[in-house]
């Protein structure tokens, strides 16, 4: 089938490369991890390299898969602006939900959307937040106020809270949260001697930060499971959350457990059986590229169709946009061909969930209003 979606709800992506990156710098991105490739190796052989490879030098003018180096020329031919606006607008992507907590020169949400033409709403990452009030604050007591009214202030503007505690301690986190006097104790502890910048890996700030979220009631997306080796994979299972989830379900805050990979399958269960437990496959499915229709297939074996949420988590360059939003449709269009060929699924039904799955879920999750197309 063809499937004819709407445009896509990205509820978890990242700004993109204010200049061209040069060619070090592009294959980067192409890899969650923090070094170079092995000697006589690139990243660009890889299932992301080669699904950058395929979908992106049409759209610059170029032939499908021709050799980087070619790929690179034309893009900065182009230039930053002109690149980015072509390859954004050809993602179909209507709203983008920008975490805008990564350091560096990249676009804010209002120039995504202005460059790919479609809306944009931040969300608010809250170490990021934390460690900001804490760069200008002055002792724990104004650094404990300063910080509880960022969060409030945050809710009028963001359309969901980010916690990265997988990277900066793992998720077996206590799941209640801490006592006024812990909060005051832990902020002292770390603000004693802290250099600005310093990261928060402190537990008790961390449990401090994702109950502070909470309290909002507005959506909280958790990192979990794949990303780069800032993190221990084995501390990322989603299932470490699995008392934090319960402690949360009187709260009635959603809670969005990104990328999940290689546990993706343990966040669809938690999202089977937990009403607030919501899961997304996206920087899985670019990474897995030629292989993501199998682990989409896994994601939609346990995970109610109205809780899975496309995303691309594109980070720097508008390529990983393309390919997030290509390896989704084909992976999902070669699924939904096949469970509607064999009589599982019927065709009205497939492409329902398609819609949910696209934009649906994450316009009602996010309160984003009916589709504006
Ligand atoms: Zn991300």
């Amino acid at each position: 089938m063809t499937l004819a979606l709407p445009p896509l709800v990205d509820h978890h992506c990242h700004g993109v490369l204010r200049r061209s990156p040069d060619a070090d710098t592009f294959t980067s991105h192409l890899t969650e991890s923090d070094a170079p490739a092995a000697p006589g190796t690139s990243f660009f052989d890889t299932q992301l390299g080669f699904a950058v490879r395929r979908w992106c030098p049409p759209l610059l003018g170029l032939d499908p898969h021709c050799p980087p180096e070619r790929y690179l020329e034309r893009r900065r031919e182009l230039g930053a602006d002109e690149a980015t606006r072509r390859l954004l607008r050809a993602s179909g992507t209507g709203t983008y939900l920008v975490d805008t907590g990564l350091p560096g020169d990249l676009t804010g949400p209002a120039e995504l959307a202005e460059l790919g033409g479609g809306e944009a709403h931040a969300i608010v990452r809250l170490e990021s937040l934390a460690e900001r009030t804490a760069d200008a604050s002055h002792g724990p007591e104004a650094f404990v106020e300063v910080l509880d009214h960022a969060v409030a202030a945050a809710t009028r503007t963001a359309a969901g809270f980010k916690s990265i505690a997988a990277y900066r301690y793992g998720l077996g986190l206590d799941p209640e949260p801490p006592t006024a006097a812990e909060v005051h104790a832990a902020a002292a502890r770390w603000l004693d001697g802290r250099t600005p910048g310093e990261r928060l890996t402190d537990p008790v700030l961390l449990r401090h930060l994702l109950w502070s979220a909470v309290r909002t009631g507005l959506p909280l997306q958790l990192h979990t499971g794949f990303g780069d080796p800032d993190l221990r994979l084995d501390r990322c299972d989603p299932l470490l959350l699995t008392d934090f989830v319960r402690a949360v379900a009187p709260y009635g805050c959603p809670l969005v457990l990104l990328h999940g990979y290689p546990y993706h399958r343990h966040a669809a269960y938690l999202a089977n059986v937990f009403t607030h437990v919501y899961a997304d496959v996206g920087l899985a499915l670019s990474h897995t590229g030629a292989r993501a229709e199998a682990v989409l297939a896994e994601a939609l074996e346990l995970t109610p169709f109205g809780k899975l949420l496309y995303s691309s988590d594109a980070f720097g360059l508008p390529e990983l946009y393309v390919v997030g939003a290509r390896v989704f449709e084909e992976a999902l269009t070669r699924l939904l061909d096949a469970w509607t060929a064999s009589g599982a699924w019927s065709g009205p039904d497939g492409e329902r969930v398609a819609h949910l799955l696209a934009a649906g879920n994450a316009r009602r999750l996010y309160g984003l209003g009916p589709d504006p197309s």
